[in-house]
């Protein structure tokens, strides 16, 4: 498979499993910005068709003035990968709504801003695709993590609108559900679930290992190859789906 000249864009795509997706797409040959908001986390993985962006995909302008960047350094996007996102979680009493905003904000205003973005192009491409990250908690409810639970879904409801929205033209909306992936993410959640459970960090890890049906976590470039896929010729008519990246049936 190829994507030799295709322009990427991974927001995220600096740590985890952007990286991981991002390293894919310029493996297949495309030209792929990623963005974040730490200008020497880009820097350090940047190489060989890897470019690195900075923009706050919770700020409007920034998306704008970063797809534009990105736009007029390596022309039109074809492949846009909405993946950065924050896992935080708290019982909805406890959410305040400085919290809950800062989850919308990046997970699901984020991708907005920036699929809204790369489509003014897309639509008058020949070929474009769109691949969310989403999670399973896109897909059922996660125990104390009400807000994000709600912007994965709202993710995966954004991709079904727009493949219906835009039925007709050579573009794909598809969304990837992964169960823990061993991330940053994970790292950091080991901690918090650990100090609200009152439990130690291996046990924390162990709860959360154990939710993956294949008893393991499941490495970033898992998730990176079936983004792969979406974005190649053999997943032309696939379009709205959610696939489901957790060892079984979520
Ligand atoms: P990471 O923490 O490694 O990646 C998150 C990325 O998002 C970072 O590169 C970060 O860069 C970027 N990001 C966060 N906030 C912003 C912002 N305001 N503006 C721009 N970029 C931002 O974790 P993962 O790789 O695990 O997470 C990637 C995605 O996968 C997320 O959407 C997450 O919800 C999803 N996911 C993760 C799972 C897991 O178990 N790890 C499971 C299911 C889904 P920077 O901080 O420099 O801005």
């Amino acid at each position: 498979m190829t994507l030799d000249g295709k322009h990427a864009l991974v927001t995220g795509g600096g740590t985890g499993i952007g990286l991981a997706i991002a390293r894919a797409l310029a493996n297949a040959g495309a030209e792929v910005t990623i963005t974040g908001r730490r200008a020497e986390v880009l820097d350090a993985v940047a190489g060989p068709r890897l470019h690195p962006q900075v923009m706050d995909v919770t700020d409007e302008a920034s998306v704008t003035q970063g797809v534009a960047a990105a736009v007029a350094a390596r022309g039109p996007v074809q492949v846009c990968i909405p993946n950065a996102g924050i896992a935080e979680g708290r019982a909805l009493h406890k959410t305040d709504t400085d919290f809950w905003r800062r989850i919308m904000a990046t997970n699901l205003d984020g991708a907005f801003w920036t699929i809204r973005e790369c489509l003014h192009d897309m639509r008058r491409a020949e070929w474009g695709r769109v691949v969310a990250v989403s999670s399973i908690a896109g897909l059922r409810g996660l125990k104390g993590a009400s807000a994000y639970t709600a912007s994965k879904h709202g993710l995966i409801g954004l991709v079904r609108a727009l493949s219906e929205d835009y039925l007709g033209m050579a573009l794909t909306f598809n969304a990837v559900c992964p169960g823990y992936v061993d991330t940053e993410i994970v790292t950091r959640n080991v901690a918090s679930i650990a100090a609200r459970a009152g439990v130690t960090e291996d046990a924390a890890r162990a709860t959360m290992i154990a939710t993956n049906r294949h008893n393991r976590l499941i490495a970033p470039d898992e998730v990176a190859q079936a983004v792969l896929w979406l974005c190649g010729p053999g997943s032309s008519s696939v379009n709205g789906q959610c696939i489901e990246i957790a060892g079984g049936q979520v």
